[in-house]
């Protein structure tokens, strides 16, 4: 579709700018201009269709596991929120995500990995 390449060309351009801004003293520009992208492309991800299933090479295979095995629990903040092996699951809008579980409140939960 012309119409989703042409956005997804100024959504590009867009991300670079955006990337020049957090390297500088922009931060409220950069977060705003963040914001808008990401209505953006939700937008664009709720009109374009699925993939066919048969689509040669489209096909993604699930990480093994994610960047970081261990982050900053969202709860108590401690550096213990660790990554379970083999919970990765496909989230519904096509990525992946992990479930992690706290090692010091117990605090579960799943996170988007890339
Ligand atoms: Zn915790």
């Amino acid at each position: 579709m012309a119409d989703t390449t042409s956005r997804l060309t100024s959504l590009k351009a867009r991300i670079i700018e955006l990337a020049d801004m957090a390297g500088s003293d922009r931060k409220g520009e950069a977060l705003a201009l963040a914001t808008e992208l990401s209505t953006e492309l939700d937008r664009l991800l709720a009109e374009t269709p699925a993939r066919p299933a048969s689509d040669p090479g489209q096909h993604r295979a699930a990480p093994r596991a994610p960047r970081d095995e261990v982050e900053r629990c969202p709860v108590c903040s401690l550096r213990s929120f660790h990554f379970q092996k083999g919970s990765i699951r496909e989230c519904t809008d096509g990525g992946f995500e992990a479930f992690y579980r706290c090692g010091s409140c117990a605090h579960e939960g799943w996170r988007e990995i890339t």
